[in-house]
């Protein structure tokens, strides 16, 4: 840690898509790959706190920003692309006319948030900037965790103690922690989006 602490503090911010089962035809391929882009362009579009794209990643987005925002704006964002997420969810499965698998589970799928900041540097391959070192690698390794839940905000205890509100925030995190290899124990909190679903059912 002390060799890259003369980085710039960068945080990192995953959305990350769940819930998919694996397909078995092409079909079903092509759909959820449909469904799936059409997700991530969402998410992007949500994007209110000037977040920049890193990577598009499969089912997730690497945003990242250098100058974090507070704990309560953060977790509006999070809350903003949870909740555009599902509403595109229920609007699509009232509109659904293929019975294919990836179309028929679509609705099921689940949106969780992984947040880290540290500090972090990038580096240029073929015309574009990559972000390299620990704090890139520890938010991608959050996104396996033991949160008994499938929709969450995860935030790492470093980024609460780097972010100037980390009182602030009115709702509840739980504690948890993860040791994973070569980087050690990470410890965090998080809090569950479940209970904002109940502001689409107005
Ligand atoms: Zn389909």
């Amino acid at each position: 840690m002390a060799q890259s602490s003369s980085f710039p503090n960068v945080l990192f911010f995953i959305p990350d898509i769940g819930g998919f089962t694996k397909f078995v035809n092409e079909t079903e391929i092509s759909h959820s790959q449909h469904v799936i882009s059409e997700l991530l362009e969402l998410l992007v579009d949500s994007n209110e706190i000037g977040l920049e794209v890193a990577e598009f990643e499969g089912d997730a987005v690497l945003f990242y920003c250098t100058t974090p925002p507070t704990l309560d704006k953060l977790l509006a964002q999070a809350k903003k692309m949870f909740l555009n997420f599902h509403l595109h969810l229920q609007e699509k499965e009232k509109g659904r006319i293929c019975q294919c698998g990836a179309c028929a589970r679509m609705h099921l799928l689940t949106l969780k948030f992984v947040a880290h900041c540290g500090p972090a540097n990038t580096m240029a391959v073929k015309g574009h900037s990559k972000f390299i070192g620990k704090s890139v690698i520890v938010a991608h390794r959050l996104l396996k965790n033991p949160v008994p839940e499938a929709e969450y905000l995860l935030v790492t205890q470093e980024t609460l103690d780097r972010l100037d509100d980390r009182q602030a925030a009115a709702v509840a995190f739980e504690s948890g922690s993860c040791r994973y290899d070569e980087i050690g124990e990470v410890p965090y909190r998080h809090h569950s989006m479940a209970c904002y679903l109940d502001e689409l059912q107005a």
